[in-house]
């Protein structure tokens, strides 16, 4: 490429934070100082991604006519033929509801645009679901139900400019170390400032608390609205606030006057002094900003949680203003994008909804298609695709960018499912991945540095990420190939791009006028100005376009009413709540120095001897009952797997609780000597493909 000797700038393509990076002639990487998110910080994954690119690659598509049969070379030439013939096939008999695409928050946004353009628009079903699902989908269907649309409301500004920073269900400085440090450095400088870290686990997050709420699994929204119940009572509200910009108000505070805080507190399994202390600081703080990650999201109650927590800041009117604000952080790279392109089976492009009729004739306006071709119904989410398999009512799955033979629930009735499909199709850039051994035709893609994309982070920041190195092999970007097939499919007025930036223009002018407005910001303007937050309408100029930006700084909320609407759910606790049989509840996470499935960082050397095999933590009393020692080999079992690994005993996890990082799959098991895994790991669950915890039991393995 003509830029191999100069310096790129881009972005980190791991997790949602979104740090800034500069890549030296193709060769090193650093953290950029001038990218207003990561002021030149990065951490281990950011400084030895390029490592990982040349490992084990994707070069060419690969075709088996069944699974039993092993994969031949095959040209670009006959993969597209397949593809379209079995589309064509599929359209012509049963219909489009039996395709369905699975996507990825690794994409970046042009990806995402053109294949929801394909599939959504040009093939009329909305059977497009990404694996957000699986982390973020919690907290758009909060935000939409609060505030009337999706978008984290804060900045990471806020981190330097809050009074208290209240964690939940977020093991920041593991898994967002950025994020972490910058408010570390101020909180070091700043002794008013209180932390509040709310997790079961003793996290390295909550070692630098002033107060950690070992809570127990599953009784988050207990705690919620204990604390909402003393605001109340104390009177420390903000009336006008709630008189004047809210809804639902009288309902709410006849439910959480139910909680009362010794109840609370035993619920939760924590010191009542720790209740009152949290509201207390809750009340007296100006700035109060709470952030969240999977512990909320990754639930079957994670919607109701995410409110829970929203509530309080209504209650309070800690939000639109310096420092103050529920703020998700999301898990990957460009999560954000996939929901500003509506890459979820119930969205559209622009923050629309697919039942919305006058949203649907937008986008088929847009993209030059007749009214009624986007399907009124929603779609099959990541769950119903695997459900859809088990009926024979998906005849064709196109997977790309992920690898939910790992990252899915209830693996084994994933792998059934996966059996069962006529046509799979593998769009990935790492050859194996547990994945690829269900599929029938795999294509290599072009990943980070090998295309020229927009990705935008959890603060609503949109980065370009330049190229700076051509795909290996036969490679190409993810939007060149369901552009390609759009155009063989006879969709060439609705595929002319030409660049990926032509893409992004179409792209962002359907977010016009919409909340996520990115309709100022272009390729070229990114390159210029570096990344620039949304909303940012055409017209804004300079200056406005790279200044820090929060939503709701009027009080005026994208429902009908403008008012923002009280959650009103009730605790449920846990889905699982355990029994004599299963006494353990399981949690998972991540550790710092491993991404997700491991695809890359698990080729990483630096990484692997940090992070060298998976583990089971146990508190020392539990391990101390069930006679396990520290490095025995337990095995643990849920109603749904069981798998063997090597025990940590610990004080820094509640009795009755057990952790085990989710990083490890089936294709570590079977290489590494150490690891004696029988089972993948994934988020443990049952009917619900949500769940972060459930009741397992562990005993010595034989
Ligand atoms: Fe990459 Fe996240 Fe680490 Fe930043 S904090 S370098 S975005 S993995």
């Amino acid at each position: 490429m003509d830029n191999k000797n100069e310096l790129t700038k881009t972005l980190c393509p791991y997790c949602g934070v979104g740090c800034g990076l500069e890549v030296v002639a193709g060769s090193k990487v650093r953290g950029d100082r001038s990218h207003p998110s990561s002021l030149g910080m990065v951490c281990v994954k950011g400084a030895t991604i390029l490592e990982a690119l040349d490992k084990d690659r994707l070069l060419y598509p690969l075709y088996r006519r069944s699974l039993e049969q092993t994969f031949t070379r095959i040209s670009w030439e006959t993969a597209l033929n397949l593809i379209v013939e079995q589309i064509q096939k599929i359209l012509d008999t049963t219909g489009a509801d039996a395709i369905s695409l699975y996507g990825s928050g690794q994409w970046q946004t042009e990806d995402y645009y053109t294949a929801q353009k394909l599939i959504k628009g040009c093939l009329g079903t909305n059977n497009f679901d990404t694996n957000s699902r699986l982390c973020m989908s919690s907290a758009v269907s909060a935000y939409t139900a609060s505030f009337g649309s999706d978008g984290p409301p804060a900045c990471y500004g806020d981190l330097e400019l809050t009074d208290c920073a209240f964690l939940i269900g977020t093991n920041t400085a593991e898994c967002h170390p950025i994020v972490f440090n910058r408010f570390r450095q101020y909180y070091k400088k700043n002794p008013h400032v209180k932390l509040i870290v709310v997790d079961p686990r003793r996290t390295q997050t909550a070692e630098s608390a002033n107060l950690h709420l070992a809570i127990r699994p599953g009784s988050d929204i207990y705690l919620l609205h204990g604390i909402a119940h003393l605001l109340l009572k104390w009177n420390a509200i903000n009336e006008e606030f709630i008189h004047r910009h809210t809804t639902g108000f009288s309902e709410y505070q006849e439910i959480v006057k139910k909680y009362h805080p010794q109840f609370v507190a035993d619920i939760c399994g924590i010191a009542l002094e720790d209740l009152i202390q949290t509201a207390q600081w809750w009340a007296e703080s100006q700035a109060v900003l709470s952030l969240w990650s999977m512990g909320i999201n990754q639930s079957s109650e994670g919607t109701a949680k995410a409110r829970s927590l929203i509530n309080l800041h209504l209650l309070t009117g800690q939000i639109g203003k310096p420092g103050a604000g529920p703020f998700s952080l999301t898990g990957q790279p460009n999560a954000m994008g996939g929901r500003e392109t509506g890459g979820l089976a119930h969205l559209l492009p622009g923050y629309r909804q697919v039942l919305h009729p006058e949203h649907r004739r937008e986008i088929e306006v847009h993209w030059q298609l007749p009214a009624g071709q986007i399907s009124p119904q929603i779609g099959r989410n990541a769950w119903q695709i695997i459900e859809g398999l088990e009926d024979g009512k998906v005849d064709l799955l196109w997977i790309c960018a992920t690898n939910p033979l790992v990252s899915l629930p209830n693996l084994a009735r994933v792998k059934l499912a996966l059996r069962k499909s006529p046509f799979t199709i593998y769009q990935d850039c790492y050859y194996p991945t547990e994945t690829c051994e269900y599929a029938h035709l795999l294509l290599p893609c072009a990943q980070w540095g090998e295309k020229t994309g927009t990705m935008t982070n959890s603060e609503r920041r949109v980065t370009l990420c330049e190229a700076f190195r051509a795909p290996v092999g036969e490679a190409k970007p993810d939007w060149e190939i369901f552009a390609e097939v759009g155009r063989r499919l006879g969709f060439s007025q609705q595929f002319q791009f030409q660049t990926s930036a032509e893409v992004f223009a179409e792209f962002v002018q359907i977010t016009q006028n919409r909340p996520c407005d990115m309709s100022g910001i272009s390729h070229a303007r990114l390159r210029q100005l570096g990344a620039i937050q949304w909303p940012c309408p055409e017209g804004v100029s300079d200056e406005e376009a790279v200044q820090d930006k929060r939503l709701y700084t009027d009080w005026q909320f994208y429902t009908e009413d403008k008012r923002a609407h009280f959650g009103l759910d009730q605790a449920w606790g846990l889905a699982e709540p355990t029994d004599r049989e299963y006494p353990f509840i399981l949690t998972n996470g991540r550790l710092y120095g491993h991404w997700h499935t491991q695809t890359r960082t698990g080729r990483i050397p630096k990484i692997t001897k940090m992070h060298p095999e998976p583990f089971l933590e146990i508190n020392a009393l539990d391990a101390e009952k069930l006679g396990i020692t520290d490095g025995a080999i337990a095995l643990v079992e849920s109603r749904r797997g069981s798998v063997k690994l090597p025990v940590k005993v610990t004080p820094h996890i509640a009795q009755g609780t057990v952790f085990m990082p989710m990083h490890w799959g089936s294709l570590f098991a079977e290489t590494a000597e150490v690891n004696q895994l029988t089972h993948p790991i994934a988020c443990p669950t049952s009917q619900q493909p949500e769940l972060k915890a459930c009741a397992v039991r562990v005993s010595l393995a034989d």
